[in-house]
C-alpha cells in the first residue's frame, strides 16, 4: 500500500516498513459474541480461523484491525540527494558534531567488520 502527498512542493509517499510484518487482529461482531483472534503475523491463518467460527456459530460479520509499520519517505531521488548534502554540509559545518562523524566512522567500520566475520564464517 502506498499513499502519496505533496507538502511544500516536496513529494512524500507513505509505505509498509518492508522489514516489519503487518498484524492482524478480528472480533466477531455477533451479538454477544466475545470471540477474537489475534493480534498475529498470520494473516491467513485469522481468515481461516474466522471461517471457521461462522461455520460453527454462524456469525459472519467481524471487525478488523490491520497493523503495521509506516516508512515516510520522498519519492524524488534529486531532493533526496540535496537533503543528504545539505544534512552532511550541516553537520560538517557545526564544531560538535565533529565526534557524530567520527562516531558514525566507526560504526560503519565495525559493521563492515562483522559483515566480513560473518561472510568467513559462511
Ligand atoms: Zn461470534
Amino acid at each position: 500500500m502506498s499513499v502519496r502527498a505533496q507538502v511544500r512542493r516536496v513529494w512524500y509517499k507513505i509505505t509498509s516498513h518492508p522489514d516489519v510484518s503487518p498484524r492482524l487482529m478480528g472480533i466477531c461482531l455477533g451479538a454477544d459474541c466475545e470471540w477474537t483472534i489475534g493480534p498475529t503475523e498470520d494473516l491467513m491463518g485469522v481468515g481461516e480461523e474466522m471461517i471457521g467460527h461462522t461455520s460453527e456459530t454462524g456469525h459472519c460479520r467481524f471487525q478488523r484491525f490491520v497493523e503495521d509499520e509506516a516508512v515516510v519517505s520522498l519519492t524524488e531521488e534529486g531532493e533526496r540527494m540535496r537533503r543528504v548534502l545539505r544534512n552532511r554540509r550541516e553537520l560538517a559545518e557545526k564544531t560538535d558534531s565533529k565526534s557524530v562523524l567520527v562516531a558514525r566512522d566507526r560504526t560503519r567500520q565495525r559493521i563492515a567488520e562483522v559483515e566480513a566475520e560473518h561472510a568467513r564464517a559462511e
